[in-house]
């Protein structure tokens, strides 16, 4: 099976409408023709075997993450995706694996109406790069940078549970376990949020590091209250300082970070069927501090995950 075989295989499918894609697969580039009155927001995120990925990971729920990881980023600036680009470069082609990634790449596609337009294939070590890109009304997208003092930090699942099931691997319990290989990028409450939230972030590198990045945006510092924090079933069982750091700082979180002044959050709690977690709030002083169980008061290290460190 050659490149072009492979790619008409497993990867040429017909793009739906809202993907804006005039010519897709199969030609030099894809040519879009973007909605009137719309921006595009456009992100990009690259999976590596063994390094973001355990090398014995399921093939679909591979091609689930590749997407989700690019899903969540649209989702955190309140973008509608639309399609895709994946640069896909693989050691040999393997139907076995191709079928697996593939099906699990479009079970999450289809699930969105996000379509595939064009891509690249190579041989190499398994690494998956997807570019992704989506739709918003010219001016609306939610970015890091304007949260306010007394606006209250929200979270819309729990946290720890990628984690505890990377710490686990491979015999994770089956709860944390969809944690980490299936993520579900919250593309509806990201719509829901937007021109509500004064600003929004998703949290793949851990809660302190990527609430530090939104808060060096905004020029501001916050609180966060250690009871209010919502944890993935689990985590319980666990020794109170790796509940923590699994919590704080556990990456693969594709879930939202937003904050909202009273009014907003009010209008959105009404409207959002799942529960909005208040998990501290934004003050003037900068740094991020912590209010323990015991009511102490500690600042928190940002540290999450880095390359190059
Ligand atoms: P070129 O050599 O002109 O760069 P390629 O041979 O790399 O073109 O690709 C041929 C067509 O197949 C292009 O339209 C490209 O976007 C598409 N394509 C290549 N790899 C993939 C892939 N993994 N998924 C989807 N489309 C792909
Ligand atoms: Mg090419």
């Amino acid at each position: 099976m050659d490149e072009f075989e492979l790619i008409r295989r497993y990867f040429a499918r017909a793009p739906a409408a809202v993907s804006a894609c005039r010519v897709g697969i199969g030609d030099d580039a894809a040519v879009l023709q973007p909605p009137a009155g719309q921006e595009m927001a456009v992100c990009s995120d690259t999976l590596i075997a063994g390094r973001h990925f355990p090398h014995d990971t399921p093939p679909a729920d591979i091609g689930w993450k590749a997407l989700a990881v690019n899903l969540s980023d649209l989702a955190a600036m309140g973008a509608q995706p639309a399609g895709f680009l994946l640069n896909l470069s693989l050691p040999q082609p393997d139907p076995a694996f191709l079928t697996g990634f593939a099906s699990g790449l479009f079970e999450l596609a289809q699930q969105h109406e996000c379509s595939l337009i064009g891509g690249d294939t190579t041989r190499g070590e398994l690494s998956i790069s997807i570019t992704a890109y989506g739709w918003l009304p010219a001016g609306t997208a939610m970015l890091r940078g304007g949260a306010q003092p007394g606006d209250q930090i929200c979270l819309f699942a729990p946290l720890g549970g990628a984690a505890l099931a990377l710490a686990q691997w491979p015999h994770s319990a089956p709860g944390v376990r969809a944690a980490l290989l299936r993520p579900q990028p919250q593309v509806a409450l990201g719509l829901q949020l937007r021109q509500r939230a004064s600003a929004c972030i998703d949290i793949s590198d851990g809660l302190a590091a990527d609430l530090g990045h939104l808060l060096q945006a905004s020029g501001c510092g916050a609180q966060l209250d250690a009871q209010a924090i919502p944890l993935a079933a689990g985590l319980d069982a666990c020794a109170p300082a790796q509940r923590w750091d699994y919590a704080l700082h556990g990456g693969d979180e594709y879930s939202l970070c937003a904050t909202l002044a009273a009014e907003p959050l009010r209008a959105l709690r009404s409207e959002f069927a799942a529960p909005v977690y208040v998990i501290g709030e934004i003050e003037s002083a900068r740094g991020l501090r912590w209010r323990g169980a015991d009511g102490q008061i500690n600042c928190l290290p940002n540290h999450g995950y880095r390359h190059f460190t």
